[in-house]
């Protein structure tokens, strides 16, 4: 099913498709009819499923610009999952008359109480929005649709009784749409209280995945490095993980990547246990962008935000190359998976290309310019332009070997 064989306003469903947004996740195709119809909801999915559009898109549906009058609420954990949640709603409401206001402690009220007489829609954090109604600057008497975001982290960060307050002041037969990463007793002492009937949703097949473009460029193996520094160079916001074979290969990766002055660091089984820990940890912060590591020191790691998965060298197994790509393209964001590909590794790159039915691009050298030589290398002729080459495919020499199709 798409978007477009939904009951939805064919603005809407063209809004969403300019973003690359057309087949619903299993969390909206099962809570935007349910909502459409007039159901309480308790909803259950994972992060980065999807969850946000699942409310915007019935509310954006089914409202219109009404002045001085707030008609729908959503009450987020942090500032940074309300402004999340009020930027998808800008991006999609564009074809109506319908406005946000986005309201959060921490800065100034003036700008927030400007705005809330013109809104339709209040996103924000349970304290700043019982601060301004305490202030007389938000009423909630004309409210239709009540959304609990990310409820359960709103229960961890203690905020049961400012979530009660809000919804008290907020009419009885109003829609309350609750979502939530889990479901346990917490929320359905919250649904008992507060929800009709509602339908409940648990969504199984989970995340939205992004557009995975994959790649390679076959490189010498001495020329890996420069390769690696040209394509990271000047591509500061880029978040990658640089996949290598062995311990002395991410500590040299690391090293002369940090030479030429890009933050980077390795990650493998020959550093303590804290080392590790803490190396990951900043890796999270984004304190570094560029983590080198081999598969093992990999394992289990769970970073958000991944752009870039490189195959400085290519794993044995067709499976771990399909781990390592994986660790890309999440929750609905595009990512790239670079494979360095070195005449020795002909062989097992044609299970992978198997796997992904051929559909990895052949990249070349003039994309990344000229190569700089990398000590200790011996003096070769250079490869690249102008060097007949014609991609794996039907390429006799000089390409990787196709093996026998299975
Ligand atoms: P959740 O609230 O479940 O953690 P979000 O609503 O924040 O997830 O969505 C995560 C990302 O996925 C957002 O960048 C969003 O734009 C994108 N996204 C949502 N629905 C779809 C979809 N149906 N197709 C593609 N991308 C989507
Ligand atoms: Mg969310």
């Amino acid at each position: 099913m798409e978007f477009k064989d939904m009951d939805i306003r064919p603005e809407l469903i063209s809004n969403l498709a300019q973003h690359g947004i057309v087949t619903p996740s299993e969390i909206q195709a099962r809570s935007i009819p349910a909502i459409m119809a007039g159901h309480d909801l308790l909803a259950e999915s994972e992060t980065g499923s999807g969850k946000t559009l699942a409310f915007a898109v019935p509310m954006i549906e089914s409202l219109q610009h009404a002045h001085g009058m707030v008609q729908a609420i959503a009450l987020c954990p942090t500032r940074e999952l309300a402004k999340q949640v009020a930027g998808e709603f800008d991006k999609y409401l564009k074809h109506t008359d319908l406005r946000t206001v986005t309201v959060y402690g921490g800065v100034g009220y003036e700008p927030q109480i400007d705005a809330i007489p013109d809104s339709d829609i209040v996103i924000g954090t349970p304290g700043r929005i019982l601060d301004l109604m305490e202030r007389n600057a938000l009423k909630l008497d004309g409210v239709r649709y009540l959304v609990l975001d990310e409820a359960d982290r709103m229960l961890d960060m203690g905020f049961i009784d400012d979530i009660e307050q809000v919804i008290d002041a907020t009419p009885e037969d109003r829609q309350t749409l609750l979502f939530s990463a889990t479901i346990d007793y917490r929320i359905e002492v919250i649904s008992k209280k507060y929800m009709r009937d509602p339908i409940l949703i648990r969504a199984k097949s989970q995340e939205v995945r992004g557009h995975l473009f994959q790649g390679y460029y076959v490189v010498n193996p001495w020329q890996k490095i420069s390769l690696l520094h040209q394509l990271l160079r000047g591509h500061k916001d880029w978040v990658a993980l640089v996949f290598c074979r062995t311990i002395v290969a991410t500590d040299h990766v690391a090293a002369e990547l940090a030479k030429r002055g890009i933050d980077a660091c390795a990650l493998n089984g020959d550093m303590s246990q804290a080392k590790r820990e803490q190396t990951v940890k900043e890796f999270q912060d984004h304190k570094f962008n560029i983590l080198v590591a081999t598969d093992v020191a990999a394992r289990g790691l769970h970073v958000d935000g991944i752009t870039h998965v490189f195959n400085y060298d290519l794993p044995d197994e067709a499976e771990t190359y399909v781990h390592r790509v994986g660790r890309t393209a999440r929750q609905g964001a595009n990512g790239d998976a670079i494979t360095f590909l070195s005449e020795d590794d002909y062989r097992k790159f044609d299970p992978i290309m198997d796997r992904y039915d051929d559909e990895i691009e052949k990249l070349t050298y003039h994309a990344w310019g000229r190569l700089e030589r990398i000590p200790p290398s011996p003096p070769r002729p250079p490869r690249g332009e102008g060097r007949p080459s014609g991609g794996m495919r039907g390429a006799p020499r000089g390409g990787p070997r196709r093996g026998p199709r299975r």
